[in-house]
């Protein structure tokens, strides 16, 4: 393991032995990480074309059989088994047994900078590749909550497309981090929010919002700023929830969630990251110090991702 960042994830899994996928088991003890790059120290029996020593990050296995993964969405794979860190052991730990199907080489990126992007990277890569299409020049994307997910939907728009993009969050120090990865505009949470971004569109409305929180208030805030054929995608997991009527969202607008990304989105975002042109905000901590970590992002005081790197590192 040369780093594994920590995910809200965990916290659910520590806090209440629940984790996504919901469907699978978890059977007690277990390793914590899903957010893992490191290099190949060993190899199984029978697995080819990859080197010992070489550095790589893992990303979710499909069952490689299935419809859904023969389409490239191994991270929508309905048979998908346990994962590295949901079932299977992690990377918060010197060393993790993963499946060959899990492995993505890496080149120039250190596996410290790559482990961020394997998670919370990648499942903001998704959500913008979900509203890609949409976001013409001229076009305005809202991001909503930018901590570890949504600072990274930021730079990948900034990467991707043209649209102004509009960063929501509560925390001063978030919106000038979003900044920082090149947000247009960055307005804090409050009752006039929409109002602002309304008035930033002349009336008309966003053509995409991602939502990286998912309470009640984020999904109305998406609601009340998207415009007609517009995309929501929410992937935070807030526990929030929308009724829906078909007068309850502009005509042709949609709402989607998302699940991770695929193998293929990895791989681009990791050329992205290899051309300097998305990288994460990251601190580092000692594998010794992860429960004092953990309480940090349990108190909500990472700005960015927090990644774990053995000691001594
Ligand atoms: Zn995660
Ligand atoms: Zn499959």
């Amino acid at each position: 393991m040369g780093g594994n960042g920590l995910c809200h994830s965990d916290l659910h899994a520590v806090d209440d032995l629940t984790c996504s996928p919901p469907h699978v088991d978890i059977q007690l003890p277990m390793t914590l990480g899903h957010e893992v790059a490191g290099w190949i120290e060993a190899l199984g029996p029978g697995v080819r074309g990859l080197d010992v020593g070489q550095p790589c990050a893992l990303t979710i296995a499909g069952c490689g059989q299935c419809i859904l993964c023969a389409q490239g969405w191994n991270n929508y794979c309905r048979s998908r088994g346990k994962q590295v860190g949901m079932g299977l052991d992690g990377g918060m730990a010197e060393y993790v047994v993963a499946p060959v199907g899990a492995i993505v080489p890496l080149r120039s990126l250190a596996p410290w900078q790559a482990a961020p992007l394997t998670d919370a990277g990648l499942s903001s890569y998704h959500a913008v590749k979900r509203v890609l299409p949409l976001l013409t020049p001229g076009s305005s994307v809202v991001v909503i909550g930018v901590g570890g997910l949504g600072h990274l939907a930021v730079a990948a728009l900034k990467a991707t497309c043209a649209a102004r993009v509009v960063a929501v969050d509560q925390r001063p120090q978030a919106l000038e981090l979003a900044t920082s990865m090149g947000a247009d505009i960055g307005t804090l949470a409050d009752d006039t929010t929409a109002w602002q971004i309304l008035d930033a569109t002349s009336g008309a409305g966003v053509q995409a919002v991602l939502d990286f929180v998912g309470v009640n208030p984020s999904i109305q805030l998406a609601r009340q700023v998207i415009r007609p054929l517009g995309h929501i995608v929410v992937v935070g997991r807030g526990g929030g929830s929308i009724d829906f009527s078909p007068h309850g969202l502009p005509y042709g607008a949609c709402i989607s969630s998302t699940f991770g990304g695929s193998k293929l989105e990895l791989m681009e975002l990791l050329a992205l990251a290899e051309g300097g042109r998305i990288a994460c905000h990251v601190e580092r901590h000692p594998l010794s110090q992860v429960d004092a970590v953990f309480d940090k992002l349990r108190r909500d005081e990472i700005i960015g991702r927090a990644v774990i790197v053995p000691d001594g590192h």
